[in-house]
Order: C-alpha cells, then structure tokens, then sequence
C-alpha cells in the first residue's frame, strides 16, 4: 500500500492521458491548446500506460480517473479505459471529461466498462457555458447525460468552477437545484484555484464558497458526514431531491488532510500534488515488462517526499502554469 510520512493512504491515482483540449475555458486554457515547445516527449502510449496501471495496482491502487487535457480527444481512449480495467485489474475506472460529443459517445461509455464519470458543466444557461468554454456545445452535453441515464449508467457527476459574477447568483443555484432535484446526479461548485497562468482571472472571478454554502443551509440541505476516504468534496444531502450538492474547497484549513491520490502527467512524471514541484519522471521506467520491480521501489521512495500541504493560500502553484497539465 502507498503511504506517506503524514499517515495518508493513496489507493487512487489520477491519470492525464494528453494535455490536448479543444475547449477554451477561461480559468484554463484562454487561448485554446497550445503545444509546449520546451517539452517535446510525446504522451504516455497505450504500452507504457499499462505498465504503470499494472505497478500501481500491484501497490494497492483501486481507482484510476482519467483526465487530461480532454481525454476523449484521444484515439485509443477506449482500449485506455480496457487496458486499465482488463489489463492491469483496476477495479474504478473512472474519467473527468468536458463532455464533448457526449451525446453520441454515450454508450460506447457505457458499454466500455467504465465506472463513473465527472463532466465539467459551468452553467446550466447557455450563453454562459459558451462565454466560459468558448463553445456552444450544452445542448448535446445535457442530451448526453440524458443517454446515459436511459443506458442506466448510475455514477455521473458534475462540476462546476465557481466563478464571482458569472454563475454564483443565486439564479444559478436555483438551477442547479431544480436539476438535481429530478437527477440522481452529484453537483459540485469548485473554487477557482490560482495557477500559473491565471493571476488576473483569479483575481477578477474567485469567490469562496461560503455563499453557496449559506445557500445550503438556508434551503435546508443537510451536511453529509463521511468517512476517512471520501475525498475532498463536502457533500450535502436532501431527502426530497434526487441528486446531491457538494463543494470542493481546496483553500479550507483541512483539504488536504483527506488527500488520497497521486497524479501522473500525459508525459509520465509522477506529480505528489496537484500544486507543486515535487515530481519525477518514472517513464524510463515503463518501457519493459520486467522493469516492474524498479519501478515500484521509485514510486515508494518517492512517497517520503510528499508535502503535507499545497500551500495554495500562500499563492505558491508551484510549477502548475494551469490544470490541463495536471489533470484538475
Ligand atoms: N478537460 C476535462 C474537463 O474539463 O473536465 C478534464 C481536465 S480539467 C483540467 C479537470 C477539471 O479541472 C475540470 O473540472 C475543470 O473545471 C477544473 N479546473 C481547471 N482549471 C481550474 C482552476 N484554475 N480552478 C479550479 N478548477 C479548475
Ligand atoms: Fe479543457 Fe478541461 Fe481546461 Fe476546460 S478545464 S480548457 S475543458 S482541460
């Protein structure tokens, strides 16, 4: 089992396949994809990722979320998804997709095995999604989640970026209510995190989560305690709704107490926090079969290193410029 030197336990690991996007988000990626011309190592191939998937289950690891960049964009995304549950015996496969073309894709997800899915929603108004990603593509999201609820796929979330002034009205809470009280869907507002690239959006668009924390609590959704390995969302429950709503707040005093997982970047470096710079290559390391061992003793070294904070609130992103490198 993976373990670091402050008790925590990492039986998730959180992998960004390309950092290749075709949407334009304004926290993110403002200017669309742009190729990092100091880094030509190509993204991590299907062999190199089973290799990987295979150490880490063999270190304990049960969930993998795929993420990217937008990891639907690339070619083999379903054999990833095949590699990682048949191949390498991971039991959640889970990804974190912006949902585009999800309609039509729907049931190739479904019928791929995969175990959950997180779609990145910003706004249930479409002129607002569209001003955020810089695509008008709600419609066939919003018929994408409809396929998969007919299909009877159970684990869908969203999540949403709170951005000050553009989807943090208490309109847009309205909305959101109304959706999750007829879906059995989780909703959750993510703060805005500082990232290397985004000091002036930051600056213009961050709001704490409190006001839709005070929304909550005045329309009587009830705190959800939950146990050790839950993860970093704060979720609320309502018997009178289907869904749930959630918060992630990664500037709270105690976000990364919970912090169960590790990130492995498109071109295989093992990142110990989203935030950061402690990280190392392990790819020398994929490239046989019977590298496995090596492989395993780098990882745990590597586990003495990581930090028991982030250090966000001290504007500190590390080597982050923004999250399509890490996978959010
Ligand atoms: N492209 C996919 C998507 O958007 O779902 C996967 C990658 S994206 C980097 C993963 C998540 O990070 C998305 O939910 C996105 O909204 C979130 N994200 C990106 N930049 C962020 C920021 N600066 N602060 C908070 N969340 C951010
Ligand atoms: Fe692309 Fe996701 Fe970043 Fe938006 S948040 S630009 S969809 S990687």
């Amino acid at each position: 089992m993976l373990k670091d030197s402050f008790g925590r336990t990492f039986p998730y690991i959180r992998m960004s396949i390309t950092d290749v996007c075709n949407f334009k988000c304004g926290y993110c990626l403002p200017n669309g994809y742009q190729v990092d011309k100091s880094d030509n190592r190509k993204f991590l191939h299907l062999d190199e990722i089973k290799r990987l998937a295979k150490c880490f289950s063999e270190l304990g690891v049960n969930k993998i979320r795929i993420t990217g960049g937008e990891p639907t964009v690339r070619k083999d995304f379903f054999e990833i998804i095949k590699v990682l549950k048949v191949d390498a015996g991971i039991k959640k496969v889970v990804i974190t997709t912006n949902g585009y073309h999800l309609d039509k894709k729907a049931k190739l997800l479904v019928d791929s095995g995969l175990n959950g899915i997180n779609i990145s929603m910003d706004s249930l108004n479409r002129e607002t999604f569209k001003n955020v990603t810089g695509h008008d593509r709600l419609p066939e999201i919003l018929e994408g989640i409809k396929n998969l609820q007919e299909l009877g796929f159970e684990n869908i979330k969203i999540n949403a970026v709170l951005l000050n002034g553009i989807n943090s009205s208490e309109k847009d809470f309205d909305a959101w209510s109304k959706f999750v009280q007829i879906n059995k869907i989780d909703f959750r507002y993510i703060e805005l995190m500082q990232t290397g690239d985004n000091l002036e959006y930051f600056k213009k668009y961050h709001s704490s989560s409190k006001i839709f924390k005070n929304y909550l609590n005045e329309n009587n959704w009830i705190y959800q305690t939950l146990g050790k390995d839950a993860g970093p969302s704060i979720n609320y429950i309502n018997p009178e709704y289907k869904g749930k709503f959630g918060i992630i707040a990664p500037y709270s005093k105690d976000f990364c107490k919970t912090c169960n997982r590790l990130r492995i970047t498109s071109r295989g470096d093992l990142r110990l926090c989203l935030f950061g710079n402690t990280g190392i290559s392990v790819r020398h390391l994929l490239q046989k079969d019977d590298q496995l061992n090596e492989l395993k003793d780098l990882i745990l070294k590597q586990m003495q290193f990581k930090k028991e904070s982030h250090y966000l609130e001290l504007g500190d992103t590390g080597s982050t410029k923004n999250l399509s490198k890490t996978g959010g």
